[in-house]
C-alpha cells in the first residue's frame, strides 16, 4: 500500500479470483467456467462488432437487453445487463443497504458479498448455515437488512426451491431480496416467473457459466422496472459504456443459441452425476449440488493437501481456507474426460496417503 491510499480503504481485503495459470496447461477445473466454447455464430458475431470499435458502444445496450427481455419474457425497461453479474451485485449493494438496511448474506456462499460490502463502507451479518450447509429461511425472517442469496449457493451447490424463496418474499415485503442465480441453468429453480409480482425481487444472472462467456463479462439484472431504474442511475454514476460492443453482439448471438447452450447444460448434469456417484464410492461426502462444480470433503485428506496433491498432477480444483469449510475441495464440473482425469489422480493420491 502507499502513503497515499486513501485511509477509507485501507481495512479493504479484495476478493481472491482463482488462478489463471498462464504458464502450464492444467486441467482447470477451479472456477466453475465451461469446458465447452461459445457457439460458432457468437465468435463470428464478435468479429463482425469489432470493425466497429472506434466508436463506444450503445450505453443503453439496446440489442441485447431487448433480447433478453424477449428471451425472459419481460419487458425492456425490465433488464440491465452488466459487465459480469459482479457488477451489478455491487450496484445491489450499493442501492439497497445503507447503516439500517445491512447486507443479510450467509456465512458460507459467494464470496465476493462481504467485499461488496465493505469497499462501500455498509454493515453485513453473516448469517450460518445450518450443520449440513443449507440455508434456514427462518433465520433471515427477524433480521433487518436486504437479503442476498446465491441460488444455487456457492460454492456448496445447494439450492432453494422457488416455493421457499416465494415464501420469503411474502414473508418480509418490507425489504429487498437479491437472488443470484449465476449458476440456476444447471437444474436448479430460478424465480424469474416471480419478478412480476413482488416488487422486493431482484434477480441476477450471469453468462459466464451455461453460456460459456466467462471471459467476455455479461450479467444481467431482472426485477421490477423501478429498481432497474435505481440501478441504471448508479451505472450511469459509474461506467454509462459498462458493455462492450463485442460483449453485446456475443449476447445477442448466444441468445440465438438456446438449444446448444442448454445441450451443454445437460452434459454437465450427466457428468456431475457420475462424478459425484464416483467421489461417494472414494468415501467422500459431497453436497447434493445443482450447480456446474461439487463441494467435497474425504476424512481421509485435507482440503488443502488434496488441492496441492491435484496441482502436482496437473489437476486445478479450489480450496477455501475458512472456517467451517476447510476441509472441501470444490470442484467444476468439465467433460466426462475432465472428471476422469480428476478422478483417476484422486484415486491415486488417496492410495498414496494410506500408504
Ligand atoms: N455469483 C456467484 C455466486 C458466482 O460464483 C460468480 C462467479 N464468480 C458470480 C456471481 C460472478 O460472475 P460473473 O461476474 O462472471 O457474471
Amino acid at each position: 500500500m502507499s502513503k497515499f491510499f486513501s485511509d477509507r480503504f485501507a481495512a479493504l481485503t479484495p476478493y481472491t479470483p482463482g488462478e489463471q495459470p498462464q504458464e502450464r496447461t492444467y486441467i482447470k477445473l477451479n472456477t466453475n467456467e465451461s469446458p465447452f466454447p461459445p457457439s460458432p455464430a457468437v465468435v463470428s458475431a464478435v468479429a463482425q462488432e469489432a470493425k466497429r470499435l472506434q466508436l463506444y458502444s450503445d450505453p443503453e445496450s439496446t440489442t441485447v437487453t431487448d433480447a433478453l427481455a424477449a428471451r425472459y419474457h419481460v419487458k425492456r425497461e425490465q433488464v440491465l445487463v452488466g459487465n459480469g453479474s459482479d457488477e451489478l451485485l455491487n450496484f445491489a449493494f450499493m442501492a439497497y443497504c445503507d447503516e439500517t438496511h445491512p447486507a443479510l448474506f450467509a456465512d458460507i456462499t459467494y464470496g465476493f458479498y462481504p467485499v461488496f460490502a465493505e469497499i462501500n463502507h455498509l454493515p453485513y451479518i453473516e448469517v450460518p448455515l445450518r450443520e449440513d450447509l443449507s440455508l434456514d429461511p427462518e433465520d433471515y425472517t427477524s433480521l433487518n437488512g436486504t437479503v442476498f442469496i446465491a441460488n444455487p449457493n456457492a460454492p456448496t451447490g445447494l439450492a432453494l426451491s422457488r416455493a421457499v424463496i416465494e415464501e420469503m418474499l411474502k414473508i418480509r415485503q418490507d425489504r429487498i431480496h437479491v437472488i443470484d442465480e449465476a449458476y440456476v441453468d444447471f437444474g436448479a429453480e430460478s424465480v424469474l416467473p416471480l419478478v412480476d409480482r413482488y416488487d422486493n425481487l431482484l434477480v441476477i444472472q450471469t453468462f459466464s457459466k451455461s453460456r460459456s462467456m466467462a471471459g467476455a463479462r455479461l450479467g444481467f439484472a431482472i426485477g421490477r422496472p423501478e429498481l432497474i431504474r435505481d440501478l441504471n442511475t448508479l451505472k450511469y454514476s459509474t461506467n454509462p459504456y459498462n458493455v462492450n460492443r463485442m460483449t453485446s453482439a456475443a449476447g445477442v448471438a448466444a441468445l440465438q443459441e438456446d438449444d446448444y447452450y442448454a445441450g451443454n447444460a445437460a452434459v454437465i448434469q450427466e457428468n456431475r452425476a457420475w462424478t459425484m456417484g464416483a467421489l461417494r464410492k472414494l468415501g467422500f461426502e459431497v453436497t447434493d449440488s445443482m450447480s456446474n462444480f461439487l463441494f467435497a470433503r474425504s476424512d481421509r485428506i485435507n482440503g488443502d493437501a488434496l488441492y496441492r496433491s491435484l496441482k502436482e498432477r496437473g489437476i486445478l480444483v479450489r480450496h477455501f481456507d475458512r472456517p467451517r469449510i476447510s476441509d472441501y475441495v470444490r470442484v467444476t464440473v468439465g467433460t466426462r474426460d475432465q472428471m476422469e482425469a480428476f478422478i483417476l489422480k484422486t484415486t491415486e493420491i488417496l492410495q498414496e496417503v494410506a500408504e
